[in-house]
């Protein structure tokens, strides 16, 4: 089925009732006139992709946990629906609305709490923008664990609420590694505060692990407390082509031996993704096309130490003859262009194919990992476009399709056939950019009957009203 001009069945048990005159009195109320909007949200209604679009009339923006207690406590009571919004750069519908439901934006709830710069904990509200509490951590020597392309917009509420992954995930690992405590409002409004800033605590269930991943349909996170890394004295980068996806796998063993703790990324692309952003203006520093891709980038505490390791490293895979061609970062200003070649594919997809463009996001074993994209190709046959990258080190693929124009039939070869592809190989439909509504019938691929009783039972218990982001992840 096709993802434009989707439209979800409207299940009888879910409908939310009619937001009325009151309703909106009221939310003026707790947020003030200039926190209630209900002209000119079109951009509120419509995903990243330009694929879904809802029909809210009202999008509502606390600025605090209080506020945001008193408006939930009212949908609660009136049964309205709603959904939480941040950067709204997520990729699988789960940030829109379906029909009409209130959109709660986090924008103006942007405070950073406080920092210790001894421990390395950052307190913040969660409508921070990644990219900004990046800037304000490295003041202090620090960086977050957590980057990826939309970190000029995204926030980190919306990252902890699908478990954003990126590039450095590798290295930093995932959200639940680094959240020490968060305090998120249930649907009700009860305010849940776990705000804590130890490392170890053991007593009970882990509460902020739940809210991690739950995509909006169990509460609001409204601040959290993470652990961050101490930035690195020393970042390098190389860029590799490849002649084979055999050779990606002795060139990752290599970078694992060779380059051992100081190894912070490991991104591949191949050539399709590369004819591609070279297309849409960026620089390729190899002057001739390659099938394949890779950059790889290490974090370190001491540059002599880690350029020798680096260069060692350059050397072995160009002389073993698994990399055909490459080059090496000498500054900064050469590594963020480097790493322009893997960071803009995102944005290039879209502006290619638009709501033709298909995006999957699967994890699964390295070795088989990119006869998805090339089954794909024989599948779809030579009119669509095919293209494989993502976190080679994450076991992580983002296989990418532009339909053409006038076939949408076409998407009847890609669904399910990928996610039936990925469940044969032991994989995930979804690696990191959640379930939303792309996936919200196909999560059988990836858990069993009894894992999603198990979720059903604990949205219902938290949200028995299904206020919260009806309609995705599952059918309650
Ligand atoms: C160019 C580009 C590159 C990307 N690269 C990556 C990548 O490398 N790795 C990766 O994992 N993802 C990636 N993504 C997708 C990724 O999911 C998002 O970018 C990001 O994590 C979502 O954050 P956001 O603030 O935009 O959230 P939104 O899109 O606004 O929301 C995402 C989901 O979280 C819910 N939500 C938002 N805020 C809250 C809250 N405070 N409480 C409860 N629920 C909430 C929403 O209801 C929705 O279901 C990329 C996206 C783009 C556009």
């Amino acid at each position: 089925m096709s993802q434009v001009d989707y439209i979800a069945p409207k299940e009888d048990h879910l409908m939310p009732r009619q937001l009325e005159e009151e309703d909106v009195n009221h939310f003026k109320s707790i947020v003030g006139e200039s926190g209630v909007l209900t002209t000119d949200i079109e951009g509120y209604n419509t995903d990243w992709l330009g694929k879904y679009k809802g029909q809210s009339q009202l999008v509502l923006r606390p600025k605090n946990t209080q506020q945001i207690s008193d408006i939930l406590k009212h949908c609660n009571q009136r049964k309205l629906a709603v959904v939480p919004q941040a950067g709204n750069t997520g990729l699988v519908g789960g940030s829109v609305p379906v029909f009409d439901e209130i959109v709660l934006s986090t924008n103006l709830m942007n405070q950073i709490k406080s920092f210790d710069d001894v421990s390395g904990t950052l307190v913040c509200q969660s409508g921070c923008i990644l990219e900004q509490l990046n800037e304000k951590v490295m003041e202090h020597g620090y960086i977050m664990p957590l980057d990826l392309a939309a970190k000029g917009s995204c926030q980190i509420g919306g990252n902890l609420a699908t478990s954003a992954g990126g590039i450095r995930y590798l290295r930093y690992k995932s959200l639940h590694a680094n959240v020490l405590g968060m305090e998120f409002v249930l649907p009700d409004g009860t305010i849940v505060d776990t705000l804590k800033s130890i490392r170890k605590d053991n007593t009970g269930y882990h509460l902020p692990h739940l809210m991690i991943g739950s995509e909006g349909t169990l509460g609001i996170i409204t601040a959290v407390s993470m652990s961050v890394p101490s930035k690195p004295k020393s970042v390098n980068v190389v860029y590799l082509a490849v002649d084979s996806f055999e050779k990606i796998q002795l060139i990752y063993r290599a970078a694992k031996l060779h380059l051992g703790e100081i190894l912070s990324a490991f991104e591949f692309f191949d050539a399709k993704c590369r004819d591609l952003v070279v297309k849409h203006g960026a620089n390729d520093p190899l002057d001739q096309p390659y099938s394949f891709y890779l950059v790889i980038e290490t974090h370190g505490s001491e540059g002599s130490h880690d350029q020798d390791k680096l260069s060692k490293f350059f050397e072995h895979v160009l002389e073993e003859q698994h990399a055909t061609d490459g080059t090496m970062s000498t500054d900064e200003t050469q590594a963020k262009a480097l790493w322009r070649m893997r960071e803009s594919i995102s944005e290039c997809l879209r502006r290619e194919g638009g709501t033709r463009l298909y995006k999957y996001d699967v994890s699964m074993p390295l070795p088989i990992m990119y006869k998805l994209v090339s089954d794909t190709k024989e599948r779809l046959g030579s009119e669509a476009q095919v293209f494989g990258f993502g976190h080679l080190g994450d076991d992580n693929l983002h296989l990418n399709i532009i339909i053409p124009e006038n076939q949408l039939e076409m998407v009847d070869l890609i669904e399910p056939f990928v996610y039936e592809w990925t469940q044969q190989h032991n994989g995930s439909i979804s690696a990191e950019h959640g379930v939303g509504m792309m996936k919200r019938d196909y999560l059988k691929f990836s858990q069993t009957e009894q894992s999603i009783q198990m979720m059903r039972l604990i949205k219902k218990a938290i949200d028995p009203n299904n206020i919260m982001n009806p309609y995705k992840m599952f059918t309650v």
